[in-house]
């Protein structure tokens, strides 16, 4: 049977061809009332269709509802802090959440909203095919792996899903709030970029 169009597994497209069409689906998508009658636009995801590392956030906020992208608001600018300490670049990663759509009021994702979604972000792992990923915060690591763990349980291992090694961390907002965790959170960068064969720049 030929794949249609926004097939994630038809791979006589280009990764970017593949992550254009399901985009473009994901523009179209009413399956969450709620979001859909109140986001701005979807918010995809961006970045390097063939990256080794995904980061998975949990859903736009208000910046990234105005401004169509993944982490481009105060937590967006400390993940990028955290992304040049490992010595990478925001284009060198593909970045996305659990959700495409702002919840109003920046609310936690309803498990349904997750379900709805879960097949947009099905597809672009099978499309990047990380072999790493970084779930921020307990929103991606639960959703992603089907647990209800807190982070505090989850970091500090890797666990599997498909190809890639999941690495769980706190999310940059909770940094925002509680700097405290910004040690842990650098120890959990040190021991992925360790499991990949790198070690950080020196600041
Ligand atoms: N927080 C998230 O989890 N994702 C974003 O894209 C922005 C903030």
């Amino acid at each position: 049977m030929p794949a249609s169009d926004s097939d994630p597994s038809d791979t006589a497209k280009s990764r970017p061809e593949r992550l254009a069409a399901l985009a473009a689906r994901v523009a179209q998508c009413v399956r969450c009332r709620e979001l859909a009658s109140t986001r701005k636009q979807t918010v995809f995801g961006v970045g390097n269709p063939e990256a080794t590392v995904m980061f998975i956030g949990e859903a736009p906020g208000a910046d990234e509802d105005a401004q169509g992208e993944p982490f481009v608001g105060k937590a967006g600018q400390l993940l990028n802090k955290i992304i040049g300490a490992c010595g990478w670049k925001r284009e060198d990663l593909y970045i996305c959440n659990i959700l495409r759509c702002r919840p109003p009021g920046n609310r936690t994702p309803l498990p349904e909203e997750a379900g709805n979604c879960r097949e947009y972000l099905d597809g672009q792992i099978a499309v990047v095919q990380p072999a790493y990923i970084v779930c921020w915060g307990s929103v991606a690591a639960q959703n992603l792996l089907g647990v209800t763990d807190s982070i505090g349980k989850m970091r500090g291992r890797f666990y599997r899903r498909g190809q890639a090694k999941v690495l769980c961390t706190y999310h940059p907002s909770y940094l925002l709030r509680n700097p405290e965790a910004k040690k842990p959170v650098w120890e959990d960068m040190k021991f992925l970029l360790a499991e990949m064969g790198l070690t950080p720049p020196t600041p």
